[in-house]
């Protein structure tokens, strides 16, 4: 399993036009696309239902990326009932099938990766880079997955205990029946496919729930799943409202789990809705209020750069951004100094044009929590050193980067998670006291480091409350996450079973083990 890196692959090879002209015919692919009409898919079905929704570019609202269906509760039912069928038989297909099928949906994802990047960018304005990356992001989680399986020979185990002569035991990790896997819209293609694939490969069959924001990465991604091989009864499609979700999950007994990516108070809810009836599994990737701490070891010139990138990378809108800063008094005035004027060079806009590093927000609610929060830190003594306004004159969703400073730290703003490209700095006497501060949260999804004394770093790494850890980490303090190099997932309130997407165990969550034991 090798990691796909595009960006950086054309940047070594000196091939950076290229990779630009590929983005730009992706871009153009899409454009060509943008207004059709996209059903539900239960098995080979493609369903319509009378009311429909609009999905509009954040990046240009008044372009039509597609119109979906609105199902009021009876599409979902049916497609749970279809995926409750079709588990009898793809529960004992063989694990080698579902590795094959994997790989090579991975090869036809690597063959649209700049067709979906721009879907991508359109559906949400993630910039060509970081949306190319997210592709790479979702063929890494195939892979990856696909070795997994390998390597642990499909999770079957012989026991080497024995009690009694002529006993044999083996342990046999087996699925548990249809998932409902319901998506974000920050990264609407590779956070669907986590979940999605997590699912499948291991046996279960889904239904895929996406973002009513983003719903067109998902079928692109299912009906990829589909023309690879994975028959399309184990793998379907709904874009039903959220209310109406969150009402057939409370009743429905046939759903045998749920794997959901989003905000803490909806996964909350949804999971005592769930298991209300009775207690099911689930996968939950919840919020985050992540920090950065910066010590006087510091290389002042990486940890400017990452966390500007920690913090404004997709405008904030990561459960792993970085939202608050920890700095060491020697070093708070330069770092503050530095940090606000590499922010100030960050290229707002257009998020289709290459320059562009930051693009708009998913959407006017979004706009308006920025103003809010903006208001409120004011209005409580915080300063904003740079940014703070809304860019109105345009048909799109753009916001500054914004650094506030002084904020009285019994704000509520330390404490939410915003989502929203603003972070908050605050000046500490010493690595412990940033460790306090970092671990004072329910949050604990990711946290980074800057500094160059490997005790400082072992010191945090054993301290701080969080899933994923950084040190040094330049290209985004506390995000950027990778499957097979950094397993993503959340302690505390951030997550539910503690195994990280992308790492070792991943797969253990949509499995229940069975032993098996025979005689002579
Ligand atoms: N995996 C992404 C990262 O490490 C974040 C995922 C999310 O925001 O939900 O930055």
């Amino acid at each position: 399993f090798v990691n796909e890196r595009t960006y950086q692959r054309y940047l070594q090879e000196n091939r950076e036009e290229e990779f630009h002209k590929l983005v730009d015919e992706g871009i153009r692919r899409v454009e060509e696309q943008l207004g059709q009409e996209y059903p539900i898919l239960i098995g080979d079905k493609e369903l319509r239902t009378p009311s429909k929704f609009n999905v509009r570019s954040p990046v240009d609202t008044s372009l039509t990326l597609g119109v979906f269906q609105r199902d009021d509760g009876e599409l979902l039912r049916s497609a749970i009932k279809l995926a409750r069928e079709s588990y009898r038989d793809w529960k004992d297909s063989d694990w080698r099938d579902r590795v094959e099928l994997t790989v090579k949906a991975a090869n036809e994802l690597r063959r649209m990766k700049y067709e979906l990047a721009a879907t991508i960018t359109f559906e949400n304005g993630k910039n060509r880079y970081e949306a190319v990356a997210e592709v790479d992001e979702t063929i890494d989680y195939f892979n990856y997955y696909a070795q997994l399986l390998e390597e642990n020979r499909g999770y079957t185990r012989e026991m080497e205990g024995r009690i009694v002569k002529g006993e044999h035991g083996i342990s046999v990790m087996r699925p548990y029946g249809p998932w409902l896997i319901i998506s974000p819209f920050n990264f609407p293609l590779a956070i669907t496919a986590t979940m999605t694939l997590g699912a499948l490969i291991t046996g279960n069959t889904v239904v895929v729930k996406p973002s009513s924001d983003t719903p067109l990465s998902a079928y692109k991604l299912v009906t990829t799943l589909r023309r690879a091989g994975f028959s399309a009864e184990v793998v379907n499609y709904v874009t039903s409202p959220g209310e109406v979700v969150s009402k057939v999950m409370e009743e429905n007994l046939d759903i045998a789990g749920f794997a959901f990516t989003g905000s803490r108070e909806v996964g909350h809810r949804l999971l005592k809705q769930f298991i209300s009836l009775k207690p099911r599994p689930a996968v939950l990737e919840l919020g985050g209020k992540n920090a950065t701490v910066i010590t006087a070891k510091a290389d002042l010139r990486k940890a400017v750069e990452g966390t500007f990138r920690g913090a404004f990378g997709f405008g904030g809108q990561k459960c792993s951004a970085t939202s608050r800063v920890f700095v060491e008094s020697s070093i708070y005035q330069e770092f503050l100094a530095r940090f606000k004027a590499r922010t100030e060079t960050a290229q707002i806009g257009d998020p289709r044009q290459k320059s562009t590093f930051l693009g708009p927000l998913i959407n006017k609610g979004a706009v308006d929590k920025f103003r809010r929060y903006v208001d409120q830190a004011i209005s409580e003594g915080g300063r904003v050193i740079t940014g703070g306004r809304v860019r109105e004159d345009t048909r799109s969703y753009l916001v500054e980067p914004t650094i506030i400073v002084d904020l009285p730290y019994t704000s509520s703003l330390w404490r939410t998670e915003l989502f929203v490209p603003i972070v908050l700095v605050k000046e500490v006497q010493n690595l412990k006291e940033a460790i306090r501060l970092v671990n004072d949260v329910d949050y604990g999804l990711t946290a980074g480091i800057f500094s160059q004394d490997t005790e400082e770093v072992e010191y945090f790494f054993k301290n701080v409350e969080a899933g994923v850890t950084y040190a040094n980490r330049e290209s985004g303090s506390t995000t950027g996450a990778m499957p097979g190099v950094q397993p993503f997932g959340g302690w505390k309130d951030s997550g539910w079973t503690g195994r990280n997407a992308g790492g070792p165990y991943y797969l253990l969550s949509f499995m229940r083990e069975q032993a098996r034991t025979t005689y002579d």
